[in-house]
């Protein structure tokens, strides 16, 4: 039994208000099933994590056959191949600037890595920045620094006392572009910035904000200009989500400094990674230790994470999987386009293969009251979805089905009588 006799205290979970956590014994493709057999879509991909979908054959044998040989070993001073494959397989997929990996295990860790990574080449270059500039409504992890590039709200409030200060430029609604640039030029050039950290394309966390490509692009120009870095978070962005592998891509952006996590494997283990330019690198690399870059975790590059993410780069190889997503991309266009002219809805869009519509209802945001009520609803139809407050959004693994997303907007379309 888990739930109030279960000592657990469970994430972004207020246990007075729920229920019994929902129990689940295996996971197979886009499913969840109860030990009584009930099967529930996982149209989120379980936090956003699972890509090609839950235990796949070659991730899943990956992870047995590392597992016997090499399952940990301190990564300071040993390498091993799993971790090696890994990091000359992502050089040939990321934009190519980035010529240096560095392994964590979360998107947080990796997040705490990029910021690290651009405060220590100031520092070691005797030139030391120290401010960060971000995105309104960005999400960056849970730990103290990355909350504190992150948006201030709901999630922090206890703690922001104790957060650092940073720069912030609005997010860039259509038709505001222009004060987004004007403010990021303004940060750049008065604050002497450190570098500048953003969810390219889509911010999830905050609201499942959208904007396009030559946003991107041009913000990427500003900070070039000014001479500050240009930190990509990808933890959620990357692996396809977006449409192409990472939303960099579409706008022909390449980092100074990216952050790839929760698809890296697939979704099966826990693992990260900070890439970097040369120039970053070599700002640490000297024959005086006191430049060392000075960061690791007990677990940093496990092998049997990196086994999974060296499947998942295979995968990734195959063809298939690209159809696979153009395939998703044009179903969820599809799916989303008959609630575009629904009055009960509100900024109905898509990145890729994200959708997310806002609920209309008074009490808008994160705390709105519907929120609890949607996921409780969808969780009877057998759909997992986790809606940000009233907004509702479809992530789901790449190995859906058209008769899935049917099921699952059927549900979005039921729900909406809730408001
Ligand atoms: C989820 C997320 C993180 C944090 O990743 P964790 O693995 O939960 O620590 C950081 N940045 C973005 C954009 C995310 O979506």
């Amino acid at each position: 039994m888990t739930g109030p006799s279960s000592p657990i205290w469970h994430p972004f979970t207020q246990h007075a208000l729920h229920g019994e956590m929902t129990m689940i014994a295996r996971a197979q493709g886009a499913y969840l099933y109860t030990p009584e057999g009930r099967r529930i879509i996982d149209a989120i991909s379980s936090w956003w994590v699972v890509t090609h979908g839950h235990c796949h054959p070659d991730i899943v044998r990956a992870i047995q056959t590392q597992a016997e040989s090499l399952n940990q070993i301190i990564f300071a001073g040993q390498t091993h191949q799993a971790a090696e494959d890994v990091a000359a397989g992502l050089l040939k997929l990321v934009p190519p600037n980035l010529k240096h990996v560095f392994f964590s295990d979360s998107g947080s860790t990796s997040v705490e890595v990029a910021l690290k990574m651009a405060l220590g080449y100031w520092h070691n270059i005797g030139a030391p920045r120290r401010r960060i500039v971000t995105m309104e409504h960005s999400y960056h992890g849970d730990t103290v620094g990355t909350m504190s590039v992150g948006a201030r709200g709901v999630f922090n409030a206890a703690y922001e006392p104790l957060l650092f200060d940073v720069g912030r430029v609005p997010f860039p609604h259509p038709g505001s572009e222009q004060r987004t640039f004007a403010a990021l030029e303004s940060a750049c050039r008065n604050d002497r910035p450190a570098a500048f950290i953003v969810e390219p394309l889509v911010l999830g966390a905050g609201g499942m904000l959208m904007y396009p490509p030559a946003v991107l692009r041009e913000m990427k120009r500003i900070c070039d200009a000014a001479d500050v870095f240009f930190i990509a978070d990808e933890v959620m962005t990357g692996w396809g989500r977006t449409g192409t592998l990472f939303a960099c891509e579409q706008a022909q952006v390449t980092p100074d400094i990216a952050c790839y996590s929760k698809g890296l494997t697939g979704g099966a283990l826990p693992l990260a990674v900070t890439l970097c330019s040369d120039e970053i690198y070599a700002a640490h690399y000297s024959k005086d230790r006191t430049k060392t870059f000075f960061h690791s975790s007990s677990y940093t590059a496990n092998p049997v994470a990196c086994a999974a993410a060296a499947a998942n780069l295979k995968l990734w190889d195959d063809e298939s999987v690209q159809w696979r997503l153009a395939d998703l991309v044009a179903m969820q266009d599809n799916a989303i386009a008959k609630f575009r002219d629904d009055s009960r809805f509100a900024n109905v869009r898509r990145t890729g293969t994200i959708t997310a519509l806002d609920l209309k209802v008074k009490d808008a945001g994160y705390l709105a009251s519907i929120g609890p009520k949607l996921q409780a609803f969808f969780a009877e139809r057998n759909v997992l979805l986790r809606p940000l407050g009233n907004t509702i959004y479809v992530m789901p693994p790449y190995c859906v089905t058209q008769k899935d997303l049917d099921d699952i907007y059927d549900a979005i379309d039921a729900a909406a009588g809730l408001a």
